[in-house]
């Protein structure tokens, strides 16, 4: 159909001003037009509202589209509006309107001026606003985000689960189009299947983002100190660090300003006024660095981010994609460097108990990846798309020698023999102890539990002493990696033997252990220890930002660091 493929590049140059279509937006378009359902998986900048935009502008009708933030529907709705002569070709519906609002927003959409209807999930399931909606025209549905359906994925809302139930009240025949920027089988699955569009056309782009560059470094007590010279080295550059807490954003983003970089804080315990604040000085190039928690970025759009930063391992491979995607936007550098402790990964096991098994089993189960994407010594890129289920050659694809492990492997060496002494103490020792205990059997350090046991009776007891209780840790990490034992969750994180273990154990002619890479240490910086334990000293915070103030135009004067006490 030449005639409305060239139809459609007018209206896209008539609304948006754009001249092309990017990647896959152009087909997706042309199968919502044909009231296709669709579903779209597209990396996060790829140019996913677009999608659901442009058809909805063109139709008669409005579009519901259901999206998960207030802030990002306003943001979309601001920009719509500016494209078009009429504020109410888009509205938000959402629980902050006054009454008035509310009646505007209804004329609007009976008037058929209204293209665009922004809703929460939550204010979707309104009797007064499904019933209201069931007599307008709606063209489509769009769930943007839809990843919130499944639990599988990094931002789960059990709000989204019930779309399906409205959509059949308002009109069930409706298009619905589904975008997302995780791919993942299970997630995609879960989509389909709650939205029960299992006949959907599906568009999904490669989610390889050549211009990345991924790097994991061991964290210490030097991170502080580390992600310091990282910034400096990158100087006037843009970058987002993440914390897990909210105390570490604060106290980072001091050690940060205290060492004349321009940093602001960001965290959901800030009020509303200071996060706009602080947001939108980044936004406007008036200071470098935002150390947030992952409360900050969704719907970011800035596009010479140049570093993303992993101060703590995120929970997913997902949220790990999701929050390094928002580096190089443009095109243009983006480093990856995340600080990985298995210290850390421990700290969010423990912030899963508690809860139901089956949530728990999800989320080791996504921490688990997460230690192999750390812990690997293949293309950290190949192992990515692997994830999300795309096959990448690093000797070919695209990006294939950016990241640690292509430019600087990592040494390797055989363990084929401690792999078989450790699957046979598990396996003699009856499957039922965790990986501390397991370590403490195999390098012969005796306790009250494996004394009672009459573990220390067994002629494994100490079997593997020669080596330090962090190899063990380290190998027994990579066999989990490699499947060859499972922790036990209801059991409290037991090692059981895998089938494959078993095999192992039988046949197994070679493992090749990782080492972990080294890192050669900056000498000009001067570290300067703060306080006992806890907040960095607030005296000395102050003193050495008057210092840095004075000294700060001379040449020569070596970064001052400072950090807590391990
Ligand atoms: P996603 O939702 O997939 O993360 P967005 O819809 O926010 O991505 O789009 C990212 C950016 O790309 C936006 O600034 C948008 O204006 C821009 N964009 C989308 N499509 C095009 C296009 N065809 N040409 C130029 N810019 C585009
Ligand atoms: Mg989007």
């Amino acid at each position: 159909m030449p005639e409305s493929s060239t139809g459609l590049e007018e209206q896209l140059k008539k609304y948006f001003g754009f001249d092309q279509f990017r990647g896959l937006q152009k087909k997706v378009i042309t199968s919502l037009l044909n009231k296709e359902d669709v579903f779209v998986i597209m990396p996060t900048g790829g140019g996913k509202s677009l999608c659901y935009q442009l058809p909805a502008l063109m139709q008669e009708g409005t579009a519901i589209v259901v999206s998960p933030l207030i802030a990002l529907m306003k943001n979309q709705v601001d920009a719509i509006r500016g494209i078009s002569d009429h504020d109410g070709v888009a509205h938000v519906l959402n629980s902050s309107l006054s009454k008035t609002d509310i009646q505007q927003v209804k004329d609007d959409i009976s008037n058929g001026i209204t293209k665009l209807l922004y809703v929460a999930p939550e204010s979707l399931t309104k009797e007064e606003y499904v019933d209201f909606l069931k007599g307008e025209k709606i063209s489509f549905l769009a769930v943007d985000e839809a990843h919130c359906i499944s639990e599988w994925g990094h931002d789960f809302r059990p709000e989204y689960r019930n779309l399906r139930k409205i959509i059949d009240r308002i009109d069930e025949g409706i298009p619905i189009i589904g975008l997302t920027a995780t791919a993942t089988p299970k997630v995609q699955e879960d989509i389909l299947k709650n939205l029960q569009i299992s006949n959907a056309t599906t568009y999904q782009a490669s989610f390889n983002r050549p211009n990345l560059y991924y790097e994991v470094r061991p964290k210490t007590s030097q991170v502080d100190a580390d992600i310091t010279r990282f910034i400096k080295q990158h100087e006037g550059k843009s970058g987002i660090v993440y914390c897990l807490s909210r105390k570490r954003v604060e106290e980072l983003a001091q050690v940060l300003q205290v060492n004349g970089i321009d940093a602001v804080p960001y965290h959901a315990g800030l009020d509303a006024k200071t996060r706009v604040l602080h947001q939108d000085k980044f936004l406007m190039e008036n200071c470098d660095v935002v150390v947030a928690t992952i409360a900050f970025g969704m719907g970011i759009d800035k596009p010479d981010v140049r570093f993303v930063i992993h101060h703590d391992i995120p929970k997913s491979i997902e949220s790990y994609y999701q929050e390094t995607g928002r580096a190089g936007r443009d095109g243009g550098e983006g480093h990856c460097l995340a600080y990985y402790s298995y210290k850390d990964i421990e700290k969010l096991e423990k912030f899963m108990a508690g809860k139901p098994i089956a949530e728990q089993e999800i989320g080791h189960a996504l921490l688990q990846e997460m230690v192999g994407y750390a812990e690997t010594s293949m293309s950290r890129r190949q192992f990515i798309l692997h994830y999300f289920g795309e096959e990448f050659d690093p000797a070919t694809g695209d990006g294939g020698d950016m990241d640690d492990n292509m430019r600087n492997p990592k040494p390797q060496k055989e363990a084929v023999e401690e792999v078989k002494k450790l699957i046979h103490v598990i396996e003699s020792a009856g499957q039922r102890y965790k990986a501390k205990d397991i370590v403490n059997i195999i390098i012969g350090k005796s306790n009250a539990m494996i004394s009672s046991h009459k573990l220390d009776q067994q002629d494994f007891f100490g079997s593997g002493k020669d080596k330090e209780p962090t190899y063990w840790m380290a190998l027994i990490r990579q066999i989990l990696v490699a499947r060859y034992i499972k922790k036990d969750i209801e059991s409290y994180g037991t090692l059981r033997l895998l089938k494959e273990g078993e095999e192992f154990l039988k046949n197994g002619k070679s493992f090749m252990m990782t080492e972990d890479h080294t890192y050669p240490e900056n000498a000009s910086t001067t570290v300067i220890a703060a306080g006992q334990g806890g907040a960095v000293d607030a005296a000395l915070v102050k003193m050495l930002k008057e210092l840095r103030k004075k000294v700060g135009a001379q040449k020569n004067v070596p970064p001052y660091v400072v950090f807590q006490d391990p």
